[in-house]
Order: structure tokens, then sequence, then C-alpha cells
């Protein structure tokens, strides 16, 4: 099937302050993927979906979307082009309950998807609509910082290790969704250090060290990868 470029990454570099984190990165997605970032602690994963959400000091080079450069563009406008970030503290507000937690982001297109939309694909969340975001579990607080963003209408979701600390009965749910997404016809940028769980929903990876891109592989071929990803990622 013809593939179309949604997001292309060239030489994407950033900054905290003085600190040069990322050094050149080039990758992209295809519409309707789902691609997989892996690497080591600090290579700098997080901050190539930061800098493609336009929240870093500075970043230089091309970051393409649909066509339209991002580079320096603020991340508001990033927002209603339909991208979204899930970040890895998840972001809930402990004060607010599930459903003001869920109406909270700002409806930054058309498509979004309505609350009823949303408990099909979490039922859970439809039983805990008055629980505080304090009493959530981190399960729950995972699938509510998921089940926010859809709302917006966002297309491009980028979900930064949204497995990590959870239950493997909780993976697997969380699994699950992704899979319901992409069917959808959402695309998705994922980060993730649990790299079986990876392997259950990627299409392709690209594996982060240093600030670059050092390889990028599809699933179909992982196989064949498995003595490279196991010396890059040390485990
Ligand atoms: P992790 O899984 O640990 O988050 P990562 O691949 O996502 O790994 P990043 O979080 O992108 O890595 O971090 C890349 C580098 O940037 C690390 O050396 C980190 O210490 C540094 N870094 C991250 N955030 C900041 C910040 N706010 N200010 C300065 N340096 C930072």
């Amino acid at each position: 099937a013809a593939t179309s470029t949604i997001l292309d990454v060239k030489n994407l570099e950033s900054w905290y302050g003085e600190s040069h984190i990322l050094h050149g990165m080039n990758f992209n997605v295809n519409a309707g993927e789902v691609v997989t970032l892996l690497g080591r602690n600090g290579a700098g994963k997080t901050t190539t979906l930061k800098s493609i959400m336009g929240i870093i000091g500075k970043r230089t080079g091309s970051v393409a979307f649909n066509g339209q450069q991002l580079i320096r563009m603020t991340s508001d406008k990033i927002a209603r082009l339909g991208i979204a970030l899930c970040p890895e503290e998840r972001g809930i507000f402990a004060s607010l309950d599930v459903r003001e937690n869920l109406l909270l982001p700002p409806v930054v297109r058309p498509g979004g998807l309505t609350l009823d939309q949303i408990f099909e694909l979490f039922p859970n969340l439809k039983e805990r609509l008055k629980s505080q975001g304090t009493k959530l579990s981190g399960g729950e607080q995972q699938m509510l910082a998921i089940a926010r963003i859809l709302r917006t209408g966002a297309s491009f979701l980028m979900l930064d290790e949204p497995t990590e600390g959870l239950a493997p009965v909780i993976i697997q749910q969380i699994g699950h969704t992704i899979a319901r997404l992409k069917k959808e016809g959402f695309t998705i940028l994922l980060v993730e250090q649990n790299f079986r769980f990876a392997s259950t929903v990627a299409d392709r990876y690209y594996v982060v060290e240093h600030g670059k891109v050092i390889d990028g592989f599809a699933n179909a071929d992982l196989s064949a990868n498995m003595d490279k990803l196991h010396t890059y990622l040390g485990v």
C-alpha cells in the first residue's frame, strides 16, 4: 500500500538552556502508523517529543507535519494542527475529578471523540467519573491522560512511556487501546522502555542514542535485528 509521510524530522537539534541534547535527529512517521522510539535512559526520546510539540527552549532543523514547518511554531499552534503529547508524568490534576480532567484541555479541531466514545474505549473511566485525580490508580491516570487528548480532536498522538510503573494486566489494556486507536486511523509516536510491550503495537522502531537516531527497522524485521537491539538497549 502507498504510504504517506505525516511527520518528517530532519537534522533536529535541541537545547535546554546551554545543554545541547539533540544532535541531528532524522526520522519519519507515516499516516496511520505506530512508530516507537527506543533507547536508553537519557538518550533524548522525551526531548524529541517535546521538541516536536514546541515546548523546549531552542530547536533547529526541520519538523514537517503534513507539509507544514513546525520548527518556529508555538506549541498552541502546533496543538491546533492536531498534535498532542501525553507526557510521562501524565499531568492529571489531583484536585479535579475524572470528568473535569477530561473536559479541561480545549477542543482544538473537529473530529474529537465524544465522552460516550471515550467511555466506550475506557469503560473504567465512566465508573470513576466523580473520582478525584488523587484517588485514581496509575493505570486509570494513564487511561485518563490518553482519553483527554482524544477529546481535543488531535489525530497525531505522542505517548511518552505510557506503561511505566503499571501492572502487566493494565499494560495489556493499554496495548489494546493503542491497537484500537491505530485501527480508528490515529497516528502514534510512542516512547517506550518496555520493549516487549512496544513489540506488540509498533509498526516500526527507531533507536535513539546520544540525541541521534542510530538505527531503524520495521517490526517485520524484528527478529533479524534482535542481537543489535540487545546491544543498543543493554538488555
Ligand atoms: P528517559 O527515559 O530517562 O526520560 P530519554 O531518552 O527520554 O530518557 P530525555 O528525557 O530526552 O531522555 O533526556 C535527554 C537528556 O537531556 C538527559 O541527559 C537529561 O539529563 C537531559 N535533560 C532532560 N530534561 C532536561 C532539562 N529540563 N534541563 C536540562 N537537561 C535536561
